[in-house]
């Protein structure tokens, strides 16, 4: 690698010329006949695409029950619900995550309770959570940060031992497997998201899965209103067919079945996305081993036990070796035409949760972590070019404003 070359950010040609995201969905012609082959059919909300869509994450997830939501946030509201979070109950979940997984316990009126990570995997710490478990707690939800899964055998055994439910974030993580158990079939409630950026796509869309027939249940009334048709949840007895009765505050969180045709056929090639996922990462590992040795980044680091559904790459800066600060290597990066992100801010540092009186601090390895993060471009789709373009372009930005 030639270091004199001229960052682009300095008026000096960027390695690519197109803009690489940080991630992005891969469609078919076959997934978009799949959904048009719906539109022709008698069925464009709930039917039988959803049915196959939720038997297939169950299946893929080692879990009994699967419902599917409008998107991954209605999901995890689902589950806060179904969990019985009421006014004043506290969950515990990380700071290194997007809002969404705490906004779920505002929407019932519970309280987050941040935890800190784990300095190695970013993951919530086993020993921070237990350390802020308090009377009120109800439930814990780690997150499946990067799509590297959270030791489940731990959590669980956590929830078990204070009687919380065990809510999984596992937004970023399909497919993933913890000590040879499948993300989903542990914790008593576990999300994923099929955003475009995420392991498979349904445009928007969430599934819980669960083993606990109750929660089910609770979750398809969640997602329709509150309302039953059912005689074993109705007061008194039924009028007739059309009868129906709403008995809890549900919303209208359902998914279509357009979306879960699309979803089925994604599900087919959920491992070939997932082995891609890992080869992108096993050559970055590779080729930023040097720099890591030089003290100027660190690569991932998973556990032993981890299966990774790879998500996302995220490098830390060593930023006491560069002679810049993130923001500029970030800036770099981009004139390099690289789509780098950050994931994430700490939650309780936005402004709104700063007005319900969350401080800046509570989570020193979180905010600490956040501030050497950079999230490099990592998807399925991208070419053995586009990975070498990446390689390329970090390399040549971090040797820049590595300190003599
Ligand atoms: C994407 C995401 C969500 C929310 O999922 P949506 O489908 O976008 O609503 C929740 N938690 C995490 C960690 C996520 O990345």
């Amino acid at each position: 690698m030639n270091q004199m070359e001229k960052l682009a950010i300095h008026g000096g040609k960027p390695v690519r010329n197109s803009l690489l995201s940080y991630g992005s969905q891969w469609v078919t012609e076959e997934d978009i006949a799949a959904v048009v082959e719906t539109m022709r059919s008698p069925f464009l909300t709930q039917g039988p695409q959803i049915i196959e869509f939720e038997r297939k994450v169950a299946d893929k997830s080692g879990a009994k029950y699967a419902v599917a939501f409008c998107n991954g946030t209605a999901a995890l509201h689902g589950a806060m619900f179904a969990a019985g979070i009421g006014e004043g109950d506290e969950v515990i979940t990380s700071p290194l995550t997007f809002a969404a997984t705490s906004n779920s316990v505002l929407y019932q009126g519970g309280i987050p309770v941040f935890a800190d990570i784990d300095p190695h995997t970013y993951l919530l710490d086993v020993e921070a959570a237990r350390n802020v478990i308090t009377p009120h707690t109800k439930a814990i939800v780690p997150v499946d940060f990067s799509g590297q899964p959270v030791n489940m055998q731990a959590f669980r055994a956590l929830a078990d031992e204070h009687g919380l439910v065990y809510i999984q974030d596992a937004a970023h993580s399909l497919g993933a497997s913890y000590d040879g158990k499948p993300v989903g079939s542990i914790a008593d409630m576990t999300m994923f998201s099929f955003h475009p950026v995420k392991p498979v796509t349904t445009a928007e869309g969430g599934v819980i899965v669960t083993n606990n027939e109750e929660y089910y249940e609770k979750l398809l009334r969640f997602r329709s209103h509150g309302i039953t048709k059912d005689n074993r949840w109705m007061e008194g007895k039924s009028e007739g067919s059309w009868y129906y009765q709403m008995i809890e505050l549900g919303y209208n969180y359902r998914l279509t079945d357009i979306q879960a045709a699309l979803g089925v056929t994604q599900m087919e090639r959920l491992m070939e996305f997932l082995s891609r996922r890992n080869e992108i990462a096993r050559q970055y590992d590779e080729a930023f081993a040097g720099l890591e040795r030089d003290g100027l980044l660190r690569r991932p680091v998973v556990d032993v036990k981890a299966v990774s559904g790879w998500h996302l790459y995220v490098i830390s800066l060593g930023l006491e070796n560069l002679k810049t600060g993130r923001r500029e290597v970030f800036e770099a990066l981009q004139a390099e035409n690289l789509g780098v992100n950050v994931h994430y801010i700490p939650v309780y540092w936005h402004p709104y949760y700063k007005k319900l009186g969350y401080e800046r601090g509570i989570c020193p390895r979180a905010e600490q972590a956040y501030e050497t993060f950079v999230t490099i471009p990592l998807f399925p789709r991208m070419s053995d070019e586009d990975v070498q373009d990446v390689i390329a372009a970090v390399e040549k930005v971090v040797t820049f404003f590595a300190k003599a």
